[in-house]
């Protein structure tokens, strides 16, 4: 349940559109709306009418930027849309995206999920191409610095054509990038050759549409056509849609992506999410069987693999955990009081189903131990017997450099400690994590075409090399 309390959080969700008979604004807040999960501290809509770019992006929930009076707002022909999540805590309107620039040719509108490796490379190359130009140096993972380095390089190359300078930029760029961006007339679309991060192409009757997962294709209408590429760039206009590839395709697609961070009703490389997430459970089952009376999950994202643990175990299933759907996100500080509460403020027990009942709970990570811990205590004082925890994925051992933000390896409980240090200082009679092979096995994706580097620490892509040389990681290349 990391996304509640102190878990991997996805910076950030894209989404694109060209459908000049549409309503494209509530189209892409429609499909921002779906991709909420991803980034949940701003959200930003670009909107050409063919003659100019207008942004409209403010801090908050995209229920809370947008209202029927802003979407009415932005007419146009082709939009895109972002939500992002800030990874340094520095969370303020600057950094909303999409981003803007004017350029020779018009307005530039970008947003980018991921997070780019080479940036220093980059400022360099942004520094002999023009200037003048002052994009600050990068000094944490965050991304929004990314955004802004790739608008101001995209914007650099004189008046040669926007199509023509993206195929120079975007072969230079390293990491994990998902890009949206727009001319006034013109939808584009990139996603880095490794495919470290989802996007998909979808179409409707009269128009075209980009999202990070397919669940933003469904919540607009959109029919899923393929994945982009890894490697490929996508132009849609009224000359139709063109693609380019401007790198060799080298698929290492992020498995955590299965494991928690997208919508169970996505599928990614061809795999339902949900139902890869039941196979996990069932291979959990396999890989740490127990004798138990229940399996529950931990609602909502250890729900597929309870099934799958129940089903493989033979185990019943039941809903022993009650979730309060309404505490998300709220600008709202909690006082002392409400925050004492912790956990209960997310989850209450179902005393009558879990009384004297030996428990098998199951829960997609651990991060810092501090949520499990606060579970077990709870669980017990409502009067389970025994409480085994058992975790669809491995134990995060080392950081994402490609757009996710984890603990801090300081902060990160399984570096420092054995599995059974772990289960006793969750207070639980056993614990199980899923092995890297079995989780691996339940995608269904080669383990070649996949990056599992915060469990293995072998990094597919080049990472920025004081990272490499300050924790001693292996690039694998
Ligand atoms: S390091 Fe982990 S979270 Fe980051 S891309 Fe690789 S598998 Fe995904």
């Amino acid at each position: 349940m990391p996304n509640d309390f102190e878990g991997p959080k996805e910076e950030c969700g894209v989404f694109g559109v060209w459908a000049p008979e549409e309503d494209v604004a509530q189209l892409t807040f429609y499909g921002l709306f779906a991709l909420q999960h991803r980034g949940q501290e701003s959200a930003g809509i670009a909107v050409s009418n063919e003659q100019r770019i207008m942004v409209y992006k403010d801090m908050g929930l995209v229920s809370q930027v947008f209202n029927e009076a802003t979407l009415r707002s932005l007419p146009g022909r082709l939009a895109i849309g972002h939500t992002r999540y800030s990874t340094t805590g520095a969370s303020v309107w600057n950094n909303a995206q999409p981003t803007f620039r004017a350029t020779q040719h018009g307005g530039l509108a970008l947003a980018h999920n991921g997070n780019l490796t080479n940036t220093d490379e980059l400022e360099d190359w942004l520094a002999e191409l023009a200037p003048s130009e002052k994009v600050p140096r990068k000094k944490t993972m965050d991304s929004t610095n990314d955004t802004s380095l790739v608008t101001a390089l995209m914007s650099s190359f004189g008046d040669l054509p926007l199509e023509d300078v993206a195929l120079r930029v975007l072969p230079r760029l390293v990491g994990a990038f998902c890009l949206t961006f727009m001319t006034e007339t013109t939808l584009y679309a990139a996603r880095d050759p490794q495919g470290i991060r989802p996007l998909v192409l979808g179409r409707l009757s009269n128009g075209w549409v980009v999202a990070s997962e397919t669940a933003a294709l469904d919540i607009v209408g959109a029919s899923f056509v393929r994945e982009v590429e890894p490697g490929e760039f996508l132009a849609i206009d009224e000359r139709g849609l063109r693609t380019q590839r401007f790198a060799e395709p080298e698929p290492k697609g992020c498995i955590f992506e299965y494991v928690y961070l997208a919508r169970p009703d996505t599928t990614i490389g061809g795999q339902n999410v949900h139902s890869t997430r039941v196979r996990i459970g069932r291979k959990l089952a396999e890989e740490f069987p127990v004798d138990a009376d229940l399996v529950i999950p931990v609602p909502e994202s250890g729900t597929p693999s309870a099934i799958g643990y129940a089903q493989g175990s033979g185990i019943p299933y039941g809903q022993g955990l009650v979730k309060n759907a309404y505490v998300g996100r709220t600008f709202i500080q909690p006082s002392q009081t409400i925050r004492q509460l912790g956990i209960r403020l997310k989850l209450n027990p179902l005393r009558e189903v879990i009384e004297g009942k030996r428990l098998v709970v199951v829960d997609d990570s651990i991060v810092r131990g501090n949520t499990q811990r606060a579970l077990v205590r709870m669980l017990r004082e409502a009067g389970a017997s025994q409480v085994h925890v058992r975790i669809s994925s491995p134990p995060v051992q080392w950081p994402c450099f490609y757009g996710i933000d984890f603990a801090t390896r300081a902060e990160l409980i399984a570096p420092g400690l054995s599995v059974d240090e772990i289960c006793t200082s969750i207070g639980a009679d056993s614990l199980g994590y899923i092995s890297i092979d079995g989780l691996t096995e339940a995608t269904h994706i080669p383990a070649d075409s996949l990056c599992r580097a915060c469990f293995d620490g072998r990094y597919p892509v080049a990472i920025p090399p004081a990272q490499a040389k300050l924790l001693n990681l292996e690039v694998v290349k």
